[in-house]
């Protein structure tokens, strides 16, 4: 079965290791199928569905990948310099490239900073004054502080290793990061400004 194996990047023609198929009045609907990496060894789940073509002519959709979910991260709505160093990082990582994959993340929070104009150019000053400002709340600048220190591991010569859970760790805190403060700040607001309007046009 074709699939796209996240680990090795590539399209890979994976080894069927077990199914399990949903069935409605004994028709079958959903199948769930769980596969190996013929390159890496990794497990991957994938779903295909039987569709219905014309008449009687059923057939299955091509299978998708359940999981591990989709890896590419949509930076639509950051400011450039926030998604380049994101992009990077994210190379870095599928690369294996976990020290660069960790200095990265720590240029996105300094993109960050940046972004948000902070009168220091140092990160750790940068971070203090956008929790001041409340830009982030107190468990964000935790997330960044440790995204600022392993960068500092990563950006000075030294033997502290940065692993591949500690790199995949500080990826998912920068997005969620990025998110917390570009995606749903304003999608708060945005939620909120249509409460107001729909006040609004009640009281016309
Ligand atoms: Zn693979």
């Amino acid at each position: 079965m074709l699939i796209d194996c996240p680990f090795c990047d590539v399209t890979i023609d994976a080894h069927e290791r077990g199914t399990v198929t949903r069935q409605d009045e004994q028709i079958p609907h959903h199948t769930t199928h769980l596969l190996e990496c013929p390159r890496c060894g990794e497990p991957i789940v994938a779903g295909q569905d039987l569709v219905h073509l014309y008449l009687d002519v059923m057939d299955w959709t091509i299978a998708k990948r359940l999981w591990p979910s989709p890896q590419k991260y949509s930076t639509t709505g950051l400011p450039n310099i926030v998604s380049t160093s994101i992009e990077e990082a994210e190379k870095c990582y599928k690369g294996k490239a976990y020290i660069a994959c960790a200095v990265m993340c720590g240029r996105a929070i300094e993109a960050i900073c940046k972004d948000n104009q902070t009168k220091s150019s140092n990160i750790a000053a940068g971070l203090k004054e956008l929790l001041e400002k409340q830009i982030i709340d107190s468990k964000i600048y935790q997330w960044a502080e440790a995204l600022r220190l392993h960068r500092n591991i990563g950006a000075h010569a030294n033997d502290e290793v940065i692993s591949k859970e500690d790199a995949q760790d500080l990826l998912d805190f920068t997005k969620a990061i990025c998110d917390y403060i570009y995606l749903l700040t304003e999608k708060f607001k945005t939620f909120m400004e249509r409460k107001q309007s729909l006040k609004d046009n009640h009281q016309l």
